[in-house]
């Protein structure tokens, strides 16, 4: 906390880490003479740069950018870029440390980074937000690279976002390369990586479910969010035959106890991103669905939950009304959605847990195979994509596994999590002594 004031997220991120590898390391004398934690808590480099532009009333704009590249031990730094007014160095700090451990757990050969600025992009206009992307690449363009940094979408990042940044990369340097990943398939991009975060997580909460013998049949599953991750996790869920109660977004959550089925889905997403709407209009729209404004939906009764909106939006009296209600299993869509009193209660029940950094890594794992793709120029099937998406949930899964089964049938995701991603970064370090 002293090296780091006011960092609250990143103090909180990196305290999760350090309470669940402290048994593990006590008497690995190299990690700690190495002082491999502390290096890993303190990021390569953090770059943080002005990002000036014109709104369409030719005001002149000025906002904050950042890129933190935090361990590249294993691979070329990795991870999401986020446009949003909540974004400071601290967040980055936080999602670039915990970007690390997840690229780790894929298997795949990637570091951890995270970069972002404090715009927001919502009620700008299309000219505006190509205007603001340009602007963020020019600068950022000297600090990634195919085989340095590839950042990623991540919250207010989409599609959109993604080609205007990528055009004015290959503008400046006049090289087609893979620096960014999320592309469109038209230039790059890699088939079902839209799709990868949201149906990831749902295939590591089938793998922690049959670890008790069940599965997603008529279960009931309450879900944050309405962007990329919630929606693709809610339609996965409708696919393996489960029941979505709720969705939300930052203004409140809609609860349709008739299940939000794959049409109502579709709706949501275009409402969301073409039309740029708000969940609150689905009540509107749908019959017997409620709105309920200013809200999380962790009091709807539920099998299971996905938190897959932000950072800190299940705390822990939420945690206790879930385990209250009965839910069986959490599996964390969003990036530390569930804060540390939230986990403590989620682990105190011994309900089945997945922390974001094992439940979401299908989103970088398939941004990895976007990598591959791109050395290779060429653009796999999806059926074979698809197969490794669910090759890499099970193994992430059995990683988890592997370090985190406390015995009794306790398995503790957190902690499994945290060791293996830990184990494979510090290793790495290790071979390359101090440096
Ligand atoms: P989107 O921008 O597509 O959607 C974000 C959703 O979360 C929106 O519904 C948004 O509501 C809501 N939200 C954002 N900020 C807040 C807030 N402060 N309070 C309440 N609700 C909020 O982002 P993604 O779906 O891509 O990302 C969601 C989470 O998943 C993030 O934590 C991200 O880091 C994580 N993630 C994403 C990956 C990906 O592949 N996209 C990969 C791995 C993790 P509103 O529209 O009102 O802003």
């Amino acid at each position: 906390r002293k090296r780091n004031p006011g960092q609250d997220e990143f103090v909180q991120a990196v305290q999760e880490v350090a309470e669940d590898i402290y048994d593990f390391i006590a008497d690995k004398e190299q990690y700690h003479h190495y002082q491999i934690l502390r290096r890993i808590a303190e990021p390569d480099r953090i770059v943080s740069f002005r990002v000036c532009w014109e709104d369409d009333q030719h005001n002149i704009r000025v906002n904050r950018g950042w890129r933190v590249q935090n361990n590249n031990a294993i691979g070329p730094y990795k991870g999401g870029i986020r446009f949003h007014p909540s974004v400071t160095e601290s967040v980055l700090k936080f999602l670039a440390f915990e970007q690390t451990f997840k690229n780790a757990l894929t298997g795949l050969p990637m570091g951890g980074g995270k970069g972002g600025a404090n715009f927001n992009p919502k009620g700008k206009s299309d000219h505006e937000v190509m205007r603001f992307c340009q602007s963020f690449m020019t600068e950022l363009y000297r600090h990634v690279g195919a085989d340095v940094d590839v950042p990623a979408g991540d919250i207010g990042v989409g599609a959109r976002e993604i080609g205007y940044m990528f055009g004015q990369y290959k503008r400046i340097t006049n090289q087609f390369t893979g620096v960014l990943t999320g592309k469109g398939l038209e230039y790059g991009g890699s088939l079902i990586r839209t799709e990868a975060t949201g149906y990831g997580a749902v295939y590591f909460l089938a793998n922690m479910l049959k670890t008790k013998g069940e599965d997603l049949t008529g279960k009931s599953a309450v879900i944050s969010g309405s962007g990329n991750v919630a929606t693709h996790a809610a339609e996965k869920i409708v696919q393996l035959g489960g029941k979505v109660l709720t969705l939300s977004d930052s203004q409140g959550f809609i609860h349709d106890p008739d299940g939000i089925t794959q049409d109502k889905i579709n709706w949501v997403k275009a409402h969301k991103t073409k039309r740029r709407g708000r969940i609150a209009d689905y009540a509107a729209e749908f019959k017997g669905a409620t709105f309920v404004e200013g809200k999380t939906p962790w009091g709807v009764p539920c099998d299971v939950a996905l938190p897959c909106a932000t950072q800190n939006e299940l705390l822990g009296d939420d945690a206790r009304m879930l385990v209250k209600n009965g839910c069986q299993a959490v599996a964390e869509g969003a990036n530390m959605p569930t804060n540390l009193e939230g986990v403590h209660v989620f682990k105190d029940a011994k309900i089945l847990f997945a922390p974001g950094k094992a439940a979401n890594a299908g989103g970088v794992a398939v941004s990895g195979l976007e990598m591959s793709q791109n050395s290779e120029r060429r653009s796999w099937k999806e059926a074979e994509l698809q197969q490794l998406l669910l090759d890499i949930m099970e193994g992430i899964h059995s990683s988890c596994v592997a370090y985190g089964d406390q015995g009794g049938g306790y398995i503790d995701y957190v902690k499994g999590a945290n060791i293996a991603g830990f184990k494979k970064v510090a290793d790495a370090m290790l071979a390359y002594g101090v440096v």
